[in-house]
């Protein structure tokens, strides 16, 4: 009977430590799998471009690997270099150049010209949002609008010229003043804007336009397609030409938007852009 007993006791002492064997091989494997599953978590939810942050984490994993040197310049260093690249790139795009009486536009200068309406043409570039401009005034019920004049060509702009000196000189002026008096209403050819076929003149090409309901609207949305009023009445020393309701002129909606919020005339935003490009 005791012999029974003890018996029993082996048994059980033997069950016991079997059960224990197999849960403590159950709590290894249980872990592994956690591990695991860890493991394939992290490899999907680690982030592909934020290298410093991804960097973060492989430092908090591995100790002694070495941070990244990339991740060393401070960020504000980054974003002024690129400014200043950006600003170059900028300021040699053809829906920025500049034509004034201090900046001469070349006499070779033909670019690809696409039709707007009967013989007036403009920029192949540019004519796709002066024709959504024109079409959104249409929508917003301004219909007596029209381009009245746009691309001149060089030698169309000298015949003007000369017109008006002829005119000037008709009158008994000298030439030199006839010059000066004709250069106050005509462009000079090197010197006009409509050669670079990013300028509209709108209806009568005279200040009446300002009393009408499309100059309302351009002053509040030509921006939006990259339109600005060239010649404004406040900055009339610094163009350099008297004001025109009438000329708008394409510069691209990004620059229009920043001179919009400036205030600044074409002039007075190069000069801030090449500011921007030696800080
Ligand atoms: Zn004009």
């Amino acid at each position: 009977m005791a012999k029974r007993m003890a018996k029993k006791v082996v048994n059980k002492k033997k069950f016991i430590r079997g059960i224990s064997i197999i849960i403590a091989g159950l709590v290894i494997i249980i872990m592994l799998i956690v591990m695991m599953i860890k493991g394939i978590i992290y490899l999907f939810t680690k982030p592909k471009d934020d290298t410093k942050q991804e960097n973060k984490v492989a430092q908090v994993d591995n100790p002694v690997q070495e941070p990244m040197k990339t991740n060393t310049l401070p960020a504000s260093t980054t974003a002024t270099n690129q400014g200043t690249s950006q600003n170059l790139d900028v300021l040699n795009e053809w829906n920025l150049k500049l034509v004034n009486k201090d900046n001469s536009v070349d006499r070779s200068y033909v670019p690809e010209l696409e039709e707007l309406d009967d013989g007036i043409m403009f920029d192949k570039r540019a004519i796709g949002y002066l024709r959504s401009m024109i079409n959104a005034m249409y929508k917003a019920g301004i219909k007596n609008v029209w381009v009245q004049s746009s691309y001149r060509s060089y030698e169309k702009q000298e015949e003007l010229f000369n017109r008006k000196v002829t005119y000037y000189k008709n009158q008994g002026k000298k030439q030199e003043e006839a010059e000066r008096l004709a250069q106050t209403v005509v462009q000079r050819p090197e010197m006009s804007e409509h050669n670079l076929a990013l300028a509209a003149d709108f209806n009568t090409v005279t200040n009446e336009f300002e009393n009408t309901k499309a100059f309302t609207w351009l002053q509040k949305n030509a921006w939006e397609y990259g339109f600005v009023l060239r010649y404004p009445k406040d900055k009339q020393e610094i163009t350099g030409i008297v004001y025109e309701s009438w000329h708008w002129r394409y510069v691209g909606k990004d620059h229009a938007k920043v001179m919009k919020e400036k205030g600044y005339c074409l002039e007075e935003y190069i000069d801030y852009l090449k500011g921007a490009q030696s800080v």
